[in-house]
């Protein structure tokens, strides 16, 4: 009789990150024999990886928790007495990623359907807690938390992630691959969430960051993106970023790379120069500025001022030419008054990024910021956000037209 294979569906939330990190997942369950789906009915286990970055993120995921849990009890009762294979009729649902850690085990009482919560630093362990919760029932992993609650488990405490869950050489795309180079963030901007639910920063070693890209290269893949949240400020053994350019740039068999997150406070001329003499990265930067405003940069924790940050861009243009730039800005910052918001205006008219990415303030409950009054109205935050938009629409095009105009006459 032929072995009966299971089902894994995994949806992804957020960011990049998160989407290198479901691939390091199903590539995990697929060498313990799983096989991934697109379609939620026919899972033995649904995974949802999840984003505690705003509130408004965190909203989409209880939803969506409560749409496949529905659909679920649907399926386990269609199934009642016709048992898969494996003896179980229904799918196990797991919560994974950034809002498991927030969470932790609150999440169970959120929803009753969710079997399994594994924070962003224990998904190595998703095998093992599958397996133990559709083997014997009620083992305990090693943990032995789980105990409080029966057949259930939230594994959320680990540290540092094993290195060999990155060589599982599971790529989603054939051309494309993510990489990871350091993991969490020590940064404690006053808003943000992700140092609470990702941890401190690590790097990982250049050596097994070189050996998970030519793993990649010699499946065919030749574009990379190097991801971290923070990716300036790496550092291992004495290799800092720019070094760590270098050696993936001589890579061969590599054609093109960029990285994402850089960080103002940790950006200088030497990661410019770097970036240029790198021929194969592309001449791309994302660096967040968050507010144009001094007073809210210092209350955001960011660790550099307008002044700062606007040579650097202008530094980054001479060194760089022609180069891609875009931002994050946050609008609605505790505070924030009219002329704060002119000052974000006012920066985004100067600097004419690519592209920016615009958000409204949102509380994350245990950050500096959530100590601080919301007072921003909703009302308000919206206004701004939309000018915001409709400005950034109007230079995003106008950047763009002038560049073309550049590349036809030059
Ligand atoms: N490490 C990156 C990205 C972090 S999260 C960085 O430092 O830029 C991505 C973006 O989400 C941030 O740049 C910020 O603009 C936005 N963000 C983070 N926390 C937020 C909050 N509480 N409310 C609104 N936007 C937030
Ligand atoms: Fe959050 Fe700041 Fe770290 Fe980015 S640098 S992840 S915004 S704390």
């Amino acid at each position: 009789m032929k072995k009966y294979t299971k089902k894994v569906f995994i949806k992804t939330l957020g960011c990049q990150m998160n989407v290198r990190d479901s691939e390091v997942i199903a590539g995990l369950l697929t060498a313990n024999g799983y096989q991934l789906t697109a379609d939620p009915i026919e899972a033995d286990v649904i995974l949802l990886n999840t984003c505690a970055v705003r509130q408004h993120a965190e909203e989409k995921v209880w939803s969506e928790i409560g749409r496949l849990a529905k659909r679920r009890r649907k399926i386990a009762s269609s199934l009642e007495g016709a048992p898969r294979n494996d003896g179980n009729n229904k799918p196990l649902i797991g919560v994974v990623g950034c809002m498991a850690q927030n969470y932790k085990e609150k999440i169970f009482e959120r929803s009753a359907d969710v079997d399994f919560v594994v924070g962003p630093s224990d998904i190595g362990k998703i095998p093992g807690i599958i397996e133990s919760l559709t083997g014997k029932k009620g083992q305990t992993t090693e943990s032995g938390k789980s105990s409080i609650f029966e057949r259930k488990i939230w594994e959320t405490d680990g540290e540092a992630r094993p290195e060999q869950i990155y060589h599982t050489g599971f790529f989603q795309d054939k051309e494309h691959a993510y990489v990871v180079i350091s993991e969490g963030c020590s940064n404690f901007c006053s808003y943000c969430v992700v140092p609470y639910v990702r941890g401190p920063i690590r790097h990982r070693s250049q050596v097994d960051i070189l050996r998970e890209i030519k793993g990649a290269i010699d499946q065919g893949i030749s574009k990379f993106t190097l991801l971290g949240q923070n990716v300036n400020a790496y550092e291992y053994e004495g290799i800092d970023f720019a070094g760590l350019l270098k050696l993936v740039n001589g890579l061969e068999g590599l054609k093109e790379f960029s990285f994402i997150t850089s960080h103002p406070k940790d950006t200088s001329v030497d990661l410019f120069r770097a970036m240029a003499e790198a021929c194969k990265l592309k001449k791309y930067l994302h660096l967040p500025v968050q507010s144009g405003s001094d007073r809210i940069l210092k209350a955001m924790n960011r660790g550099y001022s307008r002044e700062h940050y606007l040579q650097l861009v202008d530094k980054y243009r001479k060194l760089l030419k022609p180069a891609l730039l875009s931002t994050d800005i946050i609008v609605g910052f505790p505070s924030e008054e009219e002329g704060d918001f002119q000052d974000t205006y006012d920066l985004l008219k100067d600097v004419g990024f690519d592209s920016a990415y615009i958000f409204k303030y949102s509380v994350r409950p245990g950050t500096a910021a959530a100590a601080m009054q919301d007072d921003v109205p909703q009302a308000e935050k919206e206004r701004r956000h939309g000018i915001i938009l409709q400005l950034q629409k109007e230079i995003s095009k106008k950047v763009k037209s002038k560049k073309e105009e550049g590349k036809s006459t030059s």
